[in-house]
């Protein structure tokens, strides 16, 4: 596959701003900073934050096991999803692909880019429908988005139907990871070199508990990646997030802990809710939050506003009517709510 056709004509031809930290690198801490106009007295964030991120993508790298020209970060996966739009989308003439029910940024982002988007249902038990994708899919779809595990419905989707896409579709597929780390199945990561058209995004926002300082990441081929870091807002990631996000990968141990602990609380909150009389289905998941069916959505969420808990509505999204998302909380959190749903 040959990337450079999926490129945007302004972006192949762009010549990218070239920032004071980007045009002297080679600086050790006792040399003498008069070039980017700072404010001279120290305070911790006086200086502009490192452009490439090198310090938290060297960590990154090591965890992961991709190397550092395969990463880009964004602030928060946003970020990274709008980047690959403005990169590869044309206004007004290419499409993209999404998958309801699914995350509803892609089509956000579709509309803020002028790019149209096409939506192909999952199936019954939501798994994406190979034929229909590349059925509606034509040269100009330049993107597809695959949420795994996704967002509402919880599950993953198969590995033969995953790879049958990447195979098949003839532009970029996007695979939103933001719940791999609550997952069994494991991530596409380790086959970014098998398949260049393959984009791998994940986020520090979910399983590693840090949805406040906005750090998503987008792991593809090192061409892909300096496509989009040629776009990329030169000081996206800012000082005091590049810190704290290091600081968490560092500490592995109580990130896989809190995993643990909020993977075990969501086996006994699924025990707990299949007591509930009115609750007609719980959603397989592999997620941090569990899909249940209800027999009247609008009811019980205003019924759970009253008590003072807040879930999510998504009935009004296509296969998923009178259901409910329901986050895994704190171990008092899910028994809040489960006594809340017993009382009424
Ligand atoms: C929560 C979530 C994200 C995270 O987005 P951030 O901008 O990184 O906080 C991404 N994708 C999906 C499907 C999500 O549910």
């Amino acid at each position: 596959m040959n990337i450079t056709k999926l490129v945007r004509e302004n972006i192949k031809s762009l010549k990218p701003y070239s920032s004071a930290r980007d045009e002297f690198k080679e600086f050790t801490s006792e040399m003498v900073f008069l070039d980017a106009n700072e404010n001279p007295f120290d305070n911790g964030v006086n200086r502009y934050p490192d452009p490439q991120q090198i310090t938290v993508k060297d960590t990154l790298s090591k965890l992961k096991g991709v190397s550092v020209p395969q990463i880009l970060l964004g602030n928060g996966s946003d970020e990274v999803l709008d980047l690959i739009f403005r990169a590869f989308c044309e206004p007004k003439q290419d499409n993209i692909i999404t998958l309801p029910p699914t995350y509803g940024m892609y089509k956000v982002l579709a509309n803020i880019n002028n790019i149209e988007e096409r939506e192909v249902l999952l199936t019954e038990n939501f798994e994406p429908s190979v034929e229909q994708i590349l059925k509606v899919a034509d040269t100009r779809s330049k993107i597809l988005f695959l949420c795994s595990p996704n967002n509402p419905t919880g599950n993953s989707f198969s590995t033969n139907t995953v790879e049958e896409l990447l195979t098949k579709f003839k532009g970029l597929v996007v695979i939103d990871e933001a719940y791999i780390d609550f997952s069994v199945e494991k991530s596409w990561l380790s086959k970014l070199d098998e398949f260049p058209n393959l984009i791998v995004a994940q986020t520090l926002s979910k399983a590693y508990g840090m949805a406040g300082i906005r750090l998503g990441i987008c792991y593809a081929s090192s061409e892909i990646i300096a496509i989009l870091n040629k776009i990329k807002p030169p000081y996206n990631i800012n000082e005091l997030t590049q810190k704290k996000a290091l600081k968490k990968l560092l500490n592995k141990n109580k990130v896989q802990h809190e995993i643990q602990k909020i993977i075990e609380q969501r086996t006994k909150l699924i025990e707990k809710l299949g007591s509930i009389s009115f609750i007609e289905k719980i959603y397989p998941t592999d997620a941090n939050f569990v899909l249940i069916k209800v027999d009247n959505a609008i009811k019980r969420y205003s019924q759970l506003i009253d008590k003072g808990i807040v879930i999510r509505n998504r009935t009004t999204q296509p296969l998923c009517e009178n259901t409910l998302r329901l986050t895994v909380g704190t171990k008092s959190e899910n028994k809040k709510l489960i006594e809340a749903l017993k009382d009424i």
